[in-house]
């Protein structure tokens, strides 16, 4: 979670995280040793939210989109594959606008994406992307309780099951690194 509990040098008790864009956003709301006084009134999901995944496929198919990794994730990607390139190939990568996405195959899986006695699976959950490893608490999912919903309608893993709390949807929210 890239979460460094130990006081800061110039903010004692305040939660950093590793990635430095990250520590302005998420100091000014958190603090460790004073977290739920500290959780804004005006956060439509400060008492926290529900999500477990069913492994439905649904986020990792379907219409047309975008799997964003950067070169340190393919890299991870790639070892766990075993594939010799780091930067793996045209069968697995794309590039759109400088950046790189999984392929989709035909029907709108994701490349990675397994199908087994009706069941989906990630066949590489333990070095997915970060774009994966924090759905659903996106900035653009958390901006509006309608579109946390709108998610909801196709995830039906959101709004039932695990518990999150305000702090660690905020840590997921701002996450930028592994
Ligand atoms: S759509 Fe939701 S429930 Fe289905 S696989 Fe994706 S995260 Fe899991």
């Amino acid at each position: 979670m890239h979460v460094n509990a130990s006081p800061g040098p110039s903010a004692p008790g305040t939660t950093q995280l590793a990635d430095p864009l990250a520590i302005g956003r998420v100091s000014r709301i958190i603090r460790v040793d004073d977290r739920s006084e500290r959780v804004p009134k005006d956060k439509w999901y400060k008492d926290g939210l529900n999500f477990t995944c069913t492994q439905c496929g649904n986020c990792c198919s379907g219409d047309p989109g975008y799997v964003w990794a950067t070169e340190a994730e393919v890299a991870k990607v790639a070892q766990y594959i075993g594939h010799p390139d780091p930067r793996l190939d045209q069968r697995y990568l794309r590039r759109h606008g400088g950046k790189f996405s999984f392929v989709e195959k035909e029907g709108g899986d994701c490349v990675f994406l397994k199908r087994e006695n009706g069941k989906t699976y990630c066949g590489i959950y333990p070095v997915r992307p970060l774009q994966c490893r924090t759905w659903p608490f996106w900035d653009e999912l958390l901006g509006s309780r309608s579109a946390w919903d709108s998610a909801a309608r196709r995830c039906p893993g959101m709004n039932r099951g695990e518990h999150y709390g305000f702090v660690r949807i905020e840590e997921l929210r701002v996450q930028r690194t592994w």
